[in-house]
Order: C-alpha cells, then sequence, then structure tokens
C-alpha cells in the first residue's frame, strides 16, 4: 500500500505588506521548483491589498460594517529614509528608473511597495472581503478550524488548515485614554486612527495628547497645512524637538472644563479639538485566548520563537507584530523563514530550546538603553532571520546606520529632516533632493510629486 501524500493547507489572514511577504515568499520557492508547495488561502477584510497602505476616507466603520483597517492621513510622507526599507530584490532604481529623493509622500511609497508584486501570481490566492471570525485548533488533529465572514456571499465560510499565519496588523484598534470633563467639551475629539486631512484643522487650536510618532507627524502636518497652534501634551518624556514658533510641548493633561485643558504644570489653554495620539491596542477578535497573542507595541514581543512562533502552538505564526523601525524587509525576513519551517527546510527545535531562545532576546530587549541601540537590536534580529533562509542578503547593518542619521537629522531639525537625502544600500544611488522645502510642498500625489523636478543627487 502506497502512501497517501495530503498537501499541507495554510491560510493567511490578512493581505497588507506583511500578509504579501508570505504569499511572495511561498511564490519564490514555487518558482524556484520547489514539489509539493502546500495549499494557501489568504483572507482579506478589504477589497484590496496593501494592508494600511490602502488609504481609504472612511472613518468607523467600512462599507460591510467592519472596523475600518486603516490609520492612514491623507498626506503622510515617509517617515524614515526610504533607503531604510528598499527591498534587496527590487530597488527604487528598477521601480522609479530614476533617483527619487528619500522623503517621498504615501502614494509614492505605495507604488513602489506594490511594484514588485506580480498580482496575477498573487491575487489566486485572496479571498477579499473576507474577515476572519473565529479560530480554533484541534491538538488530537492537529488542525485549525477558520471561519470567515464572506460579505462577497454574504455567507460564513469554515475551512481546516494546518498552519495559521496571523498579519493582520496592529495599528488599527485605538488605545484611547479618558480625561475628566472629555464629554463637556465642545469640538472634536477623536483618536489618530480617525485622523484623515489636516486641512480639517485649519486655524484651530489644536491639541494633541501624546508623545510618540503620531503626535510628532499629525502635529507638524497640521502645522504645514494651516493650524493656528498645535499643543502636544506628554506623559513621561517630552519630544524635545526644537519646534517652530505655533507648535509647543506641555506636560499631561489632567483635565478639561469646557474648551479650557489643565495641564499638570498648572497652565491652561483654550482648544478647538483634541486628537488622540495614544497609541493602538493588539486586537485579535478572532483568536480565543489560549491562540492570542497578548503584548504591547515593543520590538520582542514575548511568547513568540523567532519573533514568529506562538509558543505554545508554533504552528501559529504571527508576522510583523514588532514594534518597527525596519519594515518590508523585516516582514520579507519573517516570511521567508516561516515558509522554511513549513516546507521542513528549517527545524523547529523543542519547547524548552525555543523558551531559551526567547528568554535569551526577551533579556537583550530589557538592557537596551539607546534608541541606536534598538535600532541594532532589531537589525540583529532580522539578520538571524535572513541567514537562515535564501532570501537576498542585503546589508541590514548600514540600513541602521542609516536609521541612526535619520534620528540625528530628526534632533537637527524636526521641520527640515525630510529635505534630507540618503544613498541606496542596495545601489548606491545617491537620493535627488526636493526642488524646495517639504514645508512649503502641499501636493503630494504620485503625479505631483513625480512632476516635481527633483535636485541632481549630491554626489
Ligand atoms: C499612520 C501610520 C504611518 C505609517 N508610516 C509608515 C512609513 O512611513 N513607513 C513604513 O515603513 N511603515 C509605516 N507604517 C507602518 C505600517 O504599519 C507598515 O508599513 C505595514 O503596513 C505593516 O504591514 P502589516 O501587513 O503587518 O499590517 P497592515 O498593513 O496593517 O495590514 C494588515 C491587513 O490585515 C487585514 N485584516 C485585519 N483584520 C483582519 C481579519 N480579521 N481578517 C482578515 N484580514 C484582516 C487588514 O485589512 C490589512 O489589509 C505606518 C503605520 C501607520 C499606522
Amino acid at each position: 500500500m502506497g502512501y497517501i501524500l495530503t498537501q499541507k493547507r495554510i491560510a493567511i489572514l490578512g493581505a497588507g505588506p506583511s500578509g504579501l511577504a508570505q504569499l511572495r515568499a511561498f511564490e519564490a520557492a514555487e518558482l524556484a521548483g520547489v514539489k509539493n508547495m502546500p495549499e494557501i488561502v489568504c483572507y482579506e477584510k478589504q477589497n484590496d491589498i496593501g494592508g494600511m497602505w490602502n488609504y481609504t476616507w472612511r472613518t468607523g466603520l467600512d462599507k460591510n460594517g467592519e472596523p475600518v483597517h486603516g490609520s492612514m492621513y491623507r498626506y503622510l510622507w515617509s517617515n524614515g529614509p526610504k533607503e531604510c526599507l528598499e527591498f534587496a530584490d527590487y530597488s527604487f532604481d528598477e521601480h522609479f528608473d530614476r533617483s527619487i529623493p528619500s522623503y517621498p509622500p504615501r502614494e509614492v511609497l505605495k507604488d513602489y511597495i506594490m511594484g514588485r508584486i506580480d498580482k496575477r501570481a498573487i491575487f489566486k490566492y485572496i479571498r477579499f472581503q473576507s474577515p476572519a471570525r473565529w479560530i480554533t485548533y484541534d491538538d488530537n488533529r492537529q488542525k485549525f478550524t477558520v471561519t470567515v465572514m464572506n460579505h462577497k456571499s454574504d455567507e460564513q465560510e469554515t475551512e481546516e488548515f494546518d498552519y495559521v499565519i496571523v498579519a493582520t496588523g496592529h495599528f488599527s484598534t485605538p488605545n484611547m485614554p479618558y480625561f475628566e470633563g472629555l464629554e463637556q467639551f465642545p469640538g472634536r475629539v477623536l483618536h489618530a486612527h480617525d485622523f484623515r486631512d489636516a486641512l480639517e484643522f485649519k486655524d484651530a487650536e489644536l491639541l494633541l495628547i501624546g508623545g510618540s510618532y503620531s503626535a510628532e507627524d499629525i502635529g507638524t502636518q497640521c502645522y504645514k497645512y494651516g493650524a493656528k497652534s498645535v499643543t502636544i501634551s506628554y506623559r513621561s518624556t517630552a519630544l524635545g524637538f526644537d519646534w517652530p514658533e505655533g507648535i509647543e510641548e506641555r506636560p499631561l493633561l489632567t483635565r478639561l472644563e469646557g474648551n479650557i485643558a489643565h495641564f499638570i504644570d498648572g497652565t491652561t489653554k483654550k482648544f478647538d479639538a483634541i486628537i488622540m495620539c495614544t497609541g493602538y491596542l493588539f486586537h485579535f477578535p478572532f483568536l480565543p485566548d489560549e491562540l492570542r497573542l497578548q503584548t504591547h507595541n515593543c520590538l520582542y514581543p514575548d511568547n513568540l520563537y523567532k519573533g514568529i512562533f506562538f509558543q505554545s502552538n508554533p504552528k501559529l505564526i504571527y508576522l510583523g507584530m514588532q514594534d518597527q523601525y525596519f519594515t518590508f524587509n523585516m516582514f520579507d525576513a519573517q516570511a521567508w523563514y516561516a515558509r522554511d519551517v513549513i516546507l521542513n527546510k528549517i527545524h523547529i527545535p523543542d519547547a524548552a530550546q525555543r523558551l531559551q531562545d526567547i528568554q535569551d532576546w526577551l533579556a537583550r530587549q530589557e538592557a537596551l538603553e539607546t534608541a541606536d541601540e534598538s535600532i541594532d537590536f532589531q537589525a540583529q534580529y532580522v539578520r538571524d532571520l535572513i541567514d537562515a533562509t535564501d532570501y537576498p542578503d542585503f546589508p541590514i547593518e548600514k540600513q541602521a546606520e542609516l536609521f541612526k542619521a535619520w534620528l540625528r537629522d530628526k534632533e537637527e531639525g524636526i521641520m527640515e529632516f525630510r529635505n534630507k537625502s540618503y544613498r541606496s544600500t542596495i545601489t548606491g544611488t545617491m537620493a535627488s533632493s526636493l526642488p524646495k522645502p517639504w514645508l512649503d510642498i502641499k501636493d503630494d500625489s504620485l503625479e505631483g510629486f513625480m512632476a516635481l523636478k527633483f535636485l541632481a543627487p549630491k554626489e
């Protein structure tokens, strides 16, 4: 009697950059001639690929009544140099055929990210408008049961899988604090997740709560598009940049009285609107407790071996759950590693060894003191993954140095850092420069940006 080789079945949840990295990883293996490829189904809540980069004007619920995934806003420009997220196998030169500046706007970056996707090859795996609803695991049969809501057919679908890959992102569910008096505040109160168009706050006195990227970026953007004043209220540490007139930082908001905000240092100020830049919750409403990753935003979430495999059930794989300096190339590194484990090319050690490895990384994370050290930590993590697979090697450490230079540039000029140019670590091409300062360029469309007369790179 011969053996019946059953094909492994894999569910990928989410077709954002992480889910797409996983699809490309398998596609690359197939192209390389790997036999007995698993059967893959990718369930995506939205009606297109791209995840967070799939900009939507919607807030609240989408057309199917599902929570809107997108947190990106209209005039978002890359928050780090593009040279730090350049793919090893698809350079900016290849995509744009000319040197472009280091900080492109959202649409331009999306064009690049999506440019290497062979839609015909990828789309066949994806079931759009199909959010995961509930997942269980049967220990005896070693199978996951995945139930999704297919909004196209208006029916729930249930299928069995050997592996589930969670790539649903973690910048979508607002962490929304409460402050006394909010219910009487006469203006708009929203979370950064629902912020779309800075022009809404033209001429407004704006209060931003939070001391991280969102506050910094939404604050500078609202200033750029004509807010009368921007006040950033921080809990523990001020961002500390040399702000232009019109942007200031104050310590913690304690309460509101009508439209007057009271801060912990005893000062007060009147505001027209409040934006909570207070971060996001890891939210997996489709997972039972025993399968659900519980973490806050950090470089090495606990319970994930190699930052990917769920410790108590390594057939449950999480992609992109880290706080992110590195983004797309880190997702690639994770996806290639996960693929090779599924294809039995990489052996996963037993639970005790996995735990030891996790604890080693957690201890190293615990010891991090500076942002530079954090960047190096994430670079070493990506390096660890890359070295184990056939993903094309790329100069991670050089990209880490660019991240550090980016931090310095921000310290030197928070309103000017996007005027700087960097050299590609992949092709050696020097980025061209914006023809005028970022602060003066209001049209952020792909067409508008590419029509700019970039200044020749300074070699
Ligand atoms: C405001 C903002 C600005 C950013 N700017 C930058 C930047 O300049 N540069 C940079 O590199 N990164 C930036 N990022 C980081 C960004 O998160 C990553 O670039 C990237 O989008 C993460 O990819 P992902 O696939 O892990 O998650 P996401 O892009 O969030 O994609 C997750 C996908 O999962 C789907 N999904 C969610 N729930 C379900 C479900 N239940 N069932 C099925 N599908 C589901 C979603 O619809 C989505 O398509 C920014 C993030 C935010 C929020």
